[in-house]
């Protein structure tokens, strides 16, 4: 008998032992490698050279008075400004139309809008910096374009998103996110729908509801939780720390918050963004977005209004994670735990930690 054979076997744990873990909202699995890990946590934590950005910058196309390379100049915006994107990836007017001369050369015609939304007219700020009620008053211009534009005949979703830090390609730091609105749900969204469909069909409850209550009650991934929102490190994360902000109650869109789940949320996203740069003390990138209703008419009792944020740090402000070679072929995978991850962004303070060094 070899001496593997006789090797003791211990019981599969999921702080020890490599497992796939599956994400229900896409119906994906990743790879997580907790024994990669075992190690304390030992990485300096340097401040990176500190960011100096002038409240106003005359060459910013995004400040208030500015003019675009469209040669349109921006207001004097007190709050938020939107405006359409002057090199937009979609247009309203393209024709409806399909191309497909054989099965497997397949196209169809994607009609849209895409439009940016100013956080701030200061340059210089970022989520993680501004006060709730400056938050809520992005909120609510999310909700006026989802009204707005969701309420479109030729526009089946929007989605709000915000693409942050040069790290991920952001062009310019003025605060600020997108919406990119089509006609057709986009594929990470199908994948959200075709799941939340199939598990209210199953179950007969919410999927985010039944995971919002299960993560609350245990605990252990839950970053920040306020009467209406949780934010968690999901138990399927695939970035280092990833989290999910999730509507405590059955809410399909931003458009169905009222006044308090508006501020409950701008409070939820000060705490995540504050946290984020707490971490590694720096400005956390990450493309942040949220998923809710579809807005083409259609009925969807199975939809539930959260957020994904996707941050590529992994262990200082400069060392990042990257999804290639196994994972771009293969399966994503991770080191560090969602329960490691988890624990470690609670643990932070909720006082960002640059207030009174700007
Ligand atoms: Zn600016
Ligand atoms: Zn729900
Ligand atoms: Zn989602």
């Amino acid at each position: 008998m070899s001496t593997k054979d006789s090797a003791p076997r211990t019981a599969f744990d999921l702080t020890e032992h490599p497992h796939k873990r599956y994400n229900p909202l896409t119906g994906e699995w990743l790879l997580v490698s907790p024994h990669r890990t075992k190690r304390p946590w030992q990485g300096q934590v340097e401040d990176a050279p500190p960011e100096t950005r002038p409240r106003y910058d005359p060459d910013c196309y995004l400040c208030p008075g500015n003019t675009r390379a469209s040669g349109e100049v921006n207001p004097q915006y007190a709050h938020t400004f939107v405006f359409t994107n002057d090199f937009a990836a979609l247009l309203p007017d393209t024709p409806p139309g399909t191309y497909a001369p054989h099965p497997l050369l397949r196209a169809e015609a994607e009609s849209g809008t895409c439009r940016v939304l100013c956080f701030s007219p200061r340059h210089d700020l970022t989520l993680a910096e501004m006060d709730t009620p400056a938050i809520a008053r992005v909120i609510a211009a999310w909700q006026e374009q989802m009204r707005e534009v969701g309420a479109r005949p030729d526009i089946g979703y929007v989605q709000v998103f915000e693409n942050k830090g040069a790290m991920m390609g952001a062009s310019n730091p003025h605060p600020h996110g997108q919406l990119w609105a089509t006609r057709t749900l986009p594929r990470e969204v199908e994948k959200e729908d075709a799941a939340q469909h199939a598990y209210l069909e199953a179950h007969k409850s919410c999927l985010l509801c039944d995971y919002a209550a299960l993560e609350l009650e245990r605990g252990e991934r839950v970053v920040y939780a306020n009467a209406h929102f949780a934010v968690v490190v999901p138990f399927w994360a695939l970035w280092p720390f990833e989290t999910l902000l999730v509507s405590r109650a059955h809410v399909g869109g931003l458009r169905d918050l009222d006044a308090d789940a508006v501020r409950a949320l701008a409070d939820a996203l000060r705490q995540i963004t504050v946290r984020y740069d707490n971490l590694f003390r720096t400005s956390f990138p990450y493309s942040m977005g949220f998923h809710q209703t579809p807005t083409d008419g259609g009925v969807y009792p199975h939809w539930h209004l959260h957020a994904h944020f996707y941050p590529p740090l992994l262990r200082s402000a400069t060392v990042r994670k990257f999804m290639v070679g196994y994972e771009m072929l293969a399966t994503p995978q991770r080191d560090i735990t969602a329960e490691q991850a988890a624990a470690r962004l609670r643990g932070l303070s909720d006082v960002h930690y640059r207030q009174g060094q700007i």
